[in-house]
């Protein structure tokens, strides 16, 4: 049983008593602040892991953006060849009425 210096009084206490007897003061346990100080970074790490996986997930449109983008990039690229600019004028509409962005 280790004893343990009240940090009011300084009297020795035992580190399994929750106060010193002398002065009611709480007795500091060092091995509990280390545990403590542990299971804080897990929340933490819990915390940023969970916050990263909400973000990605409330990102639903990133991928539709991206294939929006393809496809009407690819549109172009065709009806620029075939002599026809003007073919995805509406693709490029849509794009701009869902995203709010040139594609
Ligand atoms: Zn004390």
């Amino acid at each position: 049983m280790a004893l343990v210096g009240c940090a009011e009084c300084g009297k020795e206490v035992s580190e399994r008593a929750s106060q010193c007897p002398s002065c009611g003061a709480p007795v500091k346990r060092p091995a509990s602040g280390a545990g403590g100080l542990l299971k804080w970074g897990a929340v933490v790490l819990v915390g940023v892991i969970g916050l990263y996986w909400l973000i990605e997930a409330n990102d639903p449109t990133r991928e539709q953006r991206l294939m929006d983008r393809e496809a009407y990039q690819l549109c172009q690229k065709m009806a620029v060849s075939t002599g026809n600019p003007g073919a995805c004028e509406g693709m490029r509409k849509d794009y701009w009425a869902k995203y709010n962005r040139e594609p």
